[in-house]
């Protein structure tokens, strides 16, 4: 017997970064949207915990207990001292650090089919909670759609989306650290006046209202210099979607993955052949969210 969980990705079409805390963490003002790229997390029982990966970047992912699934599996058993005894296979197509939160979603994947697989029945809220344990951005890969995030992002409102937004991403040839690009997000604003991190409301009409124009125009990320000054030649690729057409171009989060919103399917298929021909990046998908969050599918 095995539960396999499906978990997509995130894009934020805003991160809005506050100063550096007292503890070293940032205060967000995240708006994320989950898209179609997906994990998919399957538990089977086992002698001892172990973790497998298949996907072009395997050979990134931690297999040991660091791995956020198996982390997740942990902490569920612990609170229902039960052993941990179980085979995670992650089939991973999310990019691995590249700021589309492939970690997390494997996090809450992992969770959700473990609580299956074990007829734990944790509630909502417990799943949530754990989530937040394991990181800022797990609670939404278990939510999906489009969601608020505040406090660190952890701190979860649910969005109203109108339509279906249509993206294009760029994957690039190495990862970024999310740590290191926060610590140049500080370098680069020493000694300035960051301004609180509040949510732009233009940004979520635009979103009620499935209108990609107005989100095009509202979309921002807080740490796209920081993710240009670690990694220059991620302008040439958002260039070069540019020039294709996208109505919308930015670093995912804290990168090294370029985001394009497209106005429509047809458009972001333009972009993505632009993109691949311009010999700036590793990989282009083209996918459309808002995508539903971690679901059992199996
Ligand atoms: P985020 O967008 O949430 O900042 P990311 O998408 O940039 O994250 P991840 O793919 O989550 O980055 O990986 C970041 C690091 O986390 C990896 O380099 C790896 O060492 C570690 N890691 C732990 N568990 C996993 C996992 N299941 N999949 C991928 N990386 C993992």
């Amino acid at each position: 017997m095995s539960v396999t969980v499906r978990v997509p990705a995130k894009v934020n079409v805003q991160l809005a970064v506050g100063a550096a805390r007292p503890d070293g963490f940032h205060d967000l003002a995240n708006v994320f949207l989950a898209v179609g790229l997906y994990d998919e997390v399957t538990v089977t029982p086992a002698d001892e915990l172990r973790v497998t990966c298949a996907g072009p970047d395997a050979g990134q992912v931690p297999l040991d207990r660091t791995n956020l699934a198996a982390r997740a599996a942990i902490v569920l058993a612990e609170r229902r001292g039960l052993d941990a005894a179980v085979h995670i296979h992650i089939n991973k197509d999310i990019p691995v650090a590249g700021g589309m939160a492939g970690g997390s979603a494997d996090g809450a994947g992992a969770l959700l089919a473990c609580d299956a697989l074990w007829g734990t029945q944790a509630s909502r809220e417990e799943l949530l909670d754990i989530c937040a344990e394991l990181g800022s951005d797990v609670p939404f890969s278990l939510v999906g759609g489009a969601a608020l995030g505040t406090g660190r992002g952890e701190k979860l409102r649910t969005l109203e989306v109108g339509g279906t937004f249509h993206w294009v991403f760029a994957m690039a040839s190495r990862g970024l650290s999310t740590p290191a690009v926060f610590r140049e997000f500080d370098r680069l604003t020493e000694g300035l006046d960051v301004p609180e991190p509040v949510e732009s409301q233009p940004l979520l009409d635009a979103l009620a209202k499935g209108d990609p124009e107005a989100l095009a125009a509202a979309v921002s990320n807080d740490l796209q210099p920081a993710a240009l000054s670690l990694f220059p030649e991620l302008a040439d690729t958002l260039a070069a979607g540019r020039a294709a057409g996208a109505l919308a171009t930015l670093v995912s989060g804290s990168g090294p993955t370029t985001a394009f919103l497209a106005r429509d399917a047809e458009s972001a298929v333009k972009v993505a052949e632009a993109l691949s021909a311009s010999g700036t990046c590793r990989s282009v998908r083209t996918t459309s969210g808002p995508a539903p969050g971690a679901t059992v599918t199996s």
